[in-house]
């Protein structure tokens, strides 16, 4: 089982586009068992969107396509002057970490070895 993506969030850097091979009907049922009942994962998160970011076209995940807003000069200013914070937006995506343990996770899941059977 393969989980592969091409590019990454221009603004979070987490994987947009996730796409999951399997190599046997096997690892399919498997695959449909653990995403879905045994331990699902959100990755409509992750679909891939394009945005217009300084007048240029950037790809992005569906949480940044929502939620991103560029700061405006008011809020530049205040952080200049120390009026106010600027709170680092943290996305809903999922990221490569989350996605490589998972998938870890689905391995021992499909292929348990003799020590963990009961
Ligand atoms: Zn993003």
């Amino acid at each position: 089982m393969i989980i592969e993506w091409k590019y990454c969030c221009f603004l979070c850097d987490n994987p947009v586009g996730v796409c999951v091979l399997v190599e046997n009907e096997y690892e399919y049922m498997a695959y449909s068992h653990y995403r879905y009942i045994y331990n699902p994962i959100p990755l409509f998160m992750n679909l891939m969107y394009y945005k217009f970011i300084n007048k240029r076209l950037r790809r992005v995940c569906v949480d940044c396509f929502m939620r991103y807003k560029p700061l405006g000069i008011g809020a530049i200013r205040d952080r200049e002057i120390g009026k106010r914070r600027i709170v680092p937006r943290v996305s809903q995506s999922i990221s490569s970490e989350s996605l490589t343990k998972w998938i870890e996770e689905m391995k021992a899941f499909m292929y348990p070895s003799e020590s963990d059977a009961p």
